[in-house]
């Protein structure tokens, strides 16, 4: 499943073929994804120019100079196909650039979605409105998650998946942050001092970074004719590495919170 690295490095690779340029023509191939298209997608997008690109959590923003802003998420499977030597029938939409460039929409299991908001009112969009601030900006602080947590009992690698306290981050990097900052995941977030959220700030910043510059360097290949993003094959230190040993001479864990299984090292992180 794409997590923010994948949609931020998405986000950097359509940028160098999209941002500046004018959509040509726009077609989609079917009528929904998780829901349906706008109705009028095609004609909001033909003949725009984009003005910028951007990311909020795990959506992509490209934004028109019809003050609309095209707002995409990849679900489970989505990504961007750029300039692919055919259309295939996952390619549900495609637009072409007056530079020559096709972009295709590809999503096969059809759990992503595109909306078309009106840029000036982002911030308010459902889905946004709610948010907590992104990872990788200034807003998360530790002194934030000192507040959100504060009286919290709830486990804090519960509280870190929650988007209205941080927004975008997902299970993997949850794990490792936790790892980096050895802290225990079932510690009641409550309880986390003011110490461990200064290490742990760091730690989700130099995750998340981490695999943006691995995906980064996989940006030469982006535009190639059958260019695609690929998942970041990256090894982690906790993540899914249940019975491995871990550094400190400890063996990774697995358990299960919310639903979802967490990695640990119970001698590493307290
Ligand atoms: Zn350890």
């Amino acid at each position: 499943m794409p997590e923010l690295p994948e949609v931020e490095t998405t986000v950097r690779g359509l940028a160098r073929v999209l941002d500046g340029e004018r959509i040509a023509r726009a077609a989609v191939h079917r009528a929904d994804l998780r829901r349906a298209f706008p109705p009028d997608l095609v004609q909001a997008l033909s003949g725009a120019r984009v003005t910028g690109l951007g990311r909020r959590a795990k959506y992509g923003l490209v934004h028109t100079d019809r003050g609309r802003t095209l707002v995409f998420h990849l679900g489970m499977s989505g990504r961007w196909r750029i300039d692919p030597e055919s259309i295939g029938k996952h390619d549900h939409l495609v637009l072409e650039t007056d530079g020559g460039h096709v972009l295709a929409l590809n999503d096969a299991r059809r759990f992503g979605s595109v909306d078309l908001v009106d840029s000036a009112a982002l911030d308010a969009w459902p889905a946004f409105a709610a948010l907590g601030p992104e990872p990788l900006g200034a807003e998360l602080t530790p002194e934030h998650l000192k507040r959100a947590f504060a009286g919290r009992v709830a486990a804090v690698k519960l509280l870190l998946l929650d988007q209205r306290i941080v927004a975008g981050l997902g299970n993997i990097y949850v794990c490792e942050a936790l790892f980096r900052a050895r802290i225990d995941p079932r510690k009641p977030a409550g309880k986390v001092s003011l110490p461990a959220l200064k290490r742990l700030v760091p730690a989700i910043q130099a995750v998340l970074g981490e695999a943006i510059a691995a995906g980064g360097s996989s940006l030469r290949d982006y535009a190639q004719p059958s260019g695609e993003l690929g998942y970041f094959a990256k090894r982690f230190d906790v993540y899914d590495r249940e019975g491995e040993a871990c550094a400190c001479g400890g063996k990774v864990r697995r358990i299960v919170q919310g639903g979802r299984s967490t990695w640990f090292c119970p001698k590493c992180q307290k």
